[in-house]
């Protein structure tokens, strides 16, 4: 599993620059850069959702990342083989706004 690092800071689920999920989706089906790509996982920070959401909130260093951008070199049958990942959007308020830094075209 990768290790993780995100700045998605408007993210639920972004804990000192971690994600608290065991689990996230990178989209991109048809991505050649990595803006095309996006964090699919993505919930905007808010007291609606922070009230209804009973999720673990520790952040973890590693985590499974599937992924659907089929032209990464580290995507491997639908998940990522990257050692390390980042996540980027530092002011992201929706998932189209955020990506997957470490997306590498084959
Ligand atoms: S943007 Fe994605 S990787 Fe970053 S904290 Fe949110 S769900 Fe996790």
């Amino acid at each position: 599993m990768p290790s993780l690092d995100c700045s998605v800071r408007n993210c639920y689920y972004n804990k000192n620059s971690r994600c608290s999920r065991e689990d996230i989706l990178v989209e991109g089906k048809n991505a050649k850069t990595t803006d095309a790509t996006a964090c699919d996982s993505f919930k905007i920070k808010n007291d609606a959702f922070t009230n209804s959401c009973k999720c673990d909130t520790s952040p973890n260093e590693h985590l499974k990342v599937a992924c659907r951008a089929e032209n990464c070199v580290y995507n491997k049958k639908c998940m990522c083989d990257a050692e390390h990942i980042d996540i980027a959007g530092i002011s992201a308020s929706k998932s189209e706004q955020t990506e997957c830094g470490t997306f590498r075209m084959i």
